[in-house]
């Protein structure tokens, strides 16, 4: 197979021998790619700087025997502010992180990059910290209902009765329950009226309108507590970004 061309999200680097690095890449069109840079760890590397994560870079790529090979780099968007800024950059790891958990490899999903490219240009700009994590808590939203998990708010998941805010969320089922199927499948995290009406437009809103509302900080930690609580349940893996980000802030 020739080498080909490919604009991807650097999602993540590891280490390889003595001074290459793999890169996890979320392409353009979704799918997670693993590509080695070669030398990326020497100071004269022409990928220095250009392949950090958080950035966007077009590719050319080499087929190789496990993992493609870099072959060429040029910068799309650094995302510069996401590096300066602690706040920022510590939104953008947990957003790199599950980016990194549900995409995969072979797997299209068109939305998922602009999702991504999205929310790291609405967290490069948000005015506030409060405003950072509405991205992060619309992003999480967005990501699950990619992933299969959509939250279902209009009515009760189990019996399709009108289930209205303050009614019980059941992670496994992903939507609200009323207090009767609430009872039966086990505890329910809470989900107050304000909560589920923020979680139906945060669903709905582009991230460049979430990054400038002024958003109820109670519906917010409600929204991002149960969101941290689903993603959990649903992804195999363990968010280390997403856990500090959540402890961080004292939420
Ligand atoms: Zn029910």
């Amino acid at each position: 197979m020739p080498a080909y061309a490919l604009r991807a999200l650097v999602l993540r680097k590891t280490k390889l021998g003595e001074a290459d690095q793999i890169l996890h890449l979320l392409a353009a069109d979704g799918r997670s790619v693993r590509a080695v840079a070669k030398g990326m760890r020497k100071p004269t590397s022409r990928f220095a700087g250009r392949l950090e994560p958080g950035s966007v870079a077009d590719l050319m790529l080499n087929p190789g025997r496990s993992l493609e090979v870099i072959s060429d780099a040029r910068s799309v968007d650094l995302h510069p502010a996401l590096r300066d800024d602690y706040d920022r950059s510590t939104a953008a790891s947990v957003v790199l992180d599950v980016l990194d958990k549900v995409a995969v490899e072979g797997q299209a999903e068109e939305r998922l990059f602009g999702l991504a490219d999205a929310t790291l240009t609405a967290l490069e700009h948000a005015p506030a910290e409060e405003n950072m994590r509405a991205v992060v808590t619309a992003f999480l939203v967005k990501a699950m209902a990619m992933h299969g998990y959509r939250p279902h708010l209009d009515s009760c998941v189990s019996c399709a009765c009108a289930a209205d805010g303050g009614s019980g969320f059941s992670l496994e089922a992903g939507g609200l329950v009323c207090p009767a199927c609430g009872t039966a499948s086990g505890p329910a995290p809470r989900l107050s009226a304000g909560a589920r009406d923020l979680l139906g437009w945060l669903l709905g809103a582009t991230m460049a309108e979430v990054a400038s509302a002024q958003i109820p900080a109670r519906s917010l930690a409600e929204c991002f507590a149960l969101l941290r609580a689903f993603v959990a349940y649903h992804l195999p893996a363990r968010l280390k970004a997403l856990e500090f980000y959540a402890n961080g802030s004292g939420s």
